[in-house]
């Protein structure tokens, strides 16, 4: 059985980076058993409704602004699966799920994937977050989905556990950790190392700090498909950890 791994994917412009952060994703990628597909949650594909992306050519979505072009030149060419998109539309009935040819790689996705799998080599579908439904729902979802990782299928989100870019120090180097930011990833951890995920979904009620590190649900919730997708004594480590900027959290969770 496959793990399955949250990652704190952060600026993307370590999506050109040499740093501890995408060395320990390069770490990751050549210590798990190659994966047959990869299936991608990301914060960055946050719509109404739960589409799969079912395309055998995804494009590379360049989706931000004001950053450098030569992270505009990027691509990340790795194949679509419809196989397996179909399998994630059958495994998540009787939600409606859309089967969709728009959606392509977003940087959530590709950011992080090119320093793992940087031969772009491994299939890659991407499954959106539906932003009407409650966080209950995406813990749900990701436990239908747990059949994957025996099916040769890495199970991926991508976000970040404390995401504020309104506190992040843009253009400066190695900032302290904000200390809120700090305690609400040392609670967090802590929930997850005692295999609680109750207080994890109702995350609002983790304290004042929740509202500082996840004042919009879309970064955070990608963890809850992981989470999802654990089954008992499933080990969970960190294989990446460190503060971004101040406050972006971008510490991995792996179960399995
Ligand atoms: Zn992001």
């Amino acid at each position: 059985m496959l793990p399955a791994i949250f990652f704190g994917h952060g600026n993307p412009m370590n999506a050109l980076a040499e740093n501890p952060f995408t060395a320990a994703w390069r770490r990751f990628g050549l210590a798990t058993p190659k994966p047959r597909a990869i299936l991608s949650i990301s914060a960055h594909w946050y719509v109404p409704g739960t589409g799969v992306s079912i395309s055998s050519v995804p494009r590379t979505i360049h989706d931000f602004g004001g950053f450098p072009e030569s992270l505009y030149a990027v691509r990340y060419p790795a194949p679509g699966d419809p196989g397996l998109a179909n399998r994630v539309h059958q495994l998540l009935q009787p939600l409606p799920v859309q089967l969709d040819h728009s959606w392509g790689l977003d940087h959530g996705t590709w950011s992080v994937l090119c320093h793992v799998y940087p031969d772009a080599d491994v299939p890659v579908v991407q499954l959106s977050i539906d932003r009407d439904k409650p966080a209950e729902s995406h813990y749900e979802i990701g436990r239908k989905l747990a059949p994957l990782r025996q099916e040769g299928v890495l199970i991926v989100g991508s976000g970040n556990l404390v995401h504020n870019l309104r506190a992040y120090a843009w253009g400066r180097d190695n900032p302290d950790p904000y200390d809120w930011a700090l305690r609400f990833e040392d609670r967090a951890k802590g929930i997850l190392l005692a295999g609680e995920t109750k207080p994890l979904i109702r995350y609002e009620s983790l304290g004042a700090e929740s509202a500082l590190a996840i004042p919009t649900p879309e970064h955070y919730l990608p963890l809850l498909y992981i989470l999802g997708a654990r089954q008992q004594n499933d080990p969970i480590t960190f294989p990446v950890e460190g503060i971004e900027g101040g406050s972006i959290s971008m510490l991995s969770v792996q179960i399995g």
